[in-house]
């Protein structure tokens, strides 16, 4: 097994796909921060617009999502991330079907990014407490078919090519919200930054104040990394990474 002990080279182009309005600020806004500070151009697109992320009875889904891709905004614009796209697929029945798949490898080909980060479709639960979202396992098994093969190959989804949109070759993958990582982030520098990137997120942080269980996740994230040393910082984010041939 070939070990990546630290992230590789800041790339230039980067394509964040979510499920929902604040999945990246939670698992790696550190990481986007840190990349933009060193010149990244990042782009953002969000399957959903999390139309069904309340509780409240007098919440209309419409009201919701439109306050939710506000956050959103609000979010990227901390972050430095300088476009964001909503797809506006509805919440919390996401399928990774083909129709996602065509749709994902349009933004791909679009965009053209060399790296893409997107949601672990492995990551069916974690310890006893935590069952993970469909649509975050939809989100990460759909990016990861539009990054392989149908991206990159011509005789996929020809309705593409006629639309004027060439295959595009993704170099780099991080997965996100993933069980196995091999790849950790240093994000002391921009740890506030994610914090702020976070708390834009009014509608699901209300009054409940996230810093001290962020502070502890990224804490311990660092201090799982195995190549960790005396120059390693006190918080990080961790991928699944893969570096395409
Ligand atoms: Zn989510």
């Amino acid at each position: 097994m070939t070990e990546t002990p630290t992230a590789p080279a800041v790339p230039k182009r980067v394509l964040v796909i979510q499920a929902h309005p604040d999945d990246v600020e939670f698992s790696s806004a550190g990481t986007i921060a840190k990349w933009v500070n060193d010149g990244a151009n990042v782009t953002y697109c969000s399957i959903t617009s999390g139309d069904k992320g309340s509780d409240d009875p007098g919440m209309t889904g419409e009201h919701l999502a439109a306050m939710r891709e506000i956050e959103q905004q609000a979010a990227c614009d901390v972050l430095g991330v300088k476009e964001l796209r909503f797809l506006r697929y509805k919440d919390a029945t996401l399928v990774a079907d083909l129709d996602l798949r065509l749709t994902l490898t349009r933004v791909i080909r679009q965009v053209k990014p060399d790296v893409l980060l997107c949601m672990d479709p492995s990551m069916r639960w974690s310890g006893q407490e935590y069952i993970n979202h469909p649509d975050h396992l939809a989100a990460g098994e759909a990016s990861l078919a539009a990054v392989f093969p149908s991206a990159r190959d011509r005789m996929t989804f020809p309705e593409l090519l006629a639309e004027g949109l060439e295959t595009h070759k993704v170099n780099e993958v991080y997965l996100f919200a993933t069980s196995s990582p091999d790849v950790w982030v240093d994000i002391t520098d921009t740890m506030e930054v994610k914090l702020r990137a976070l708390n834009a997120h009014a509608s699901q942080v209300r009054d409940w104040d996230p810093r001290e269980m962020i502070l502890e996740w990224a804490r311990g994230t660092a201090a799982a990394n195995p190549h960790k040393d005396d120059s390693t910082g006190e918080f990080a984010e961790s991928f699944k990474y893969f570096k395409l041939e």
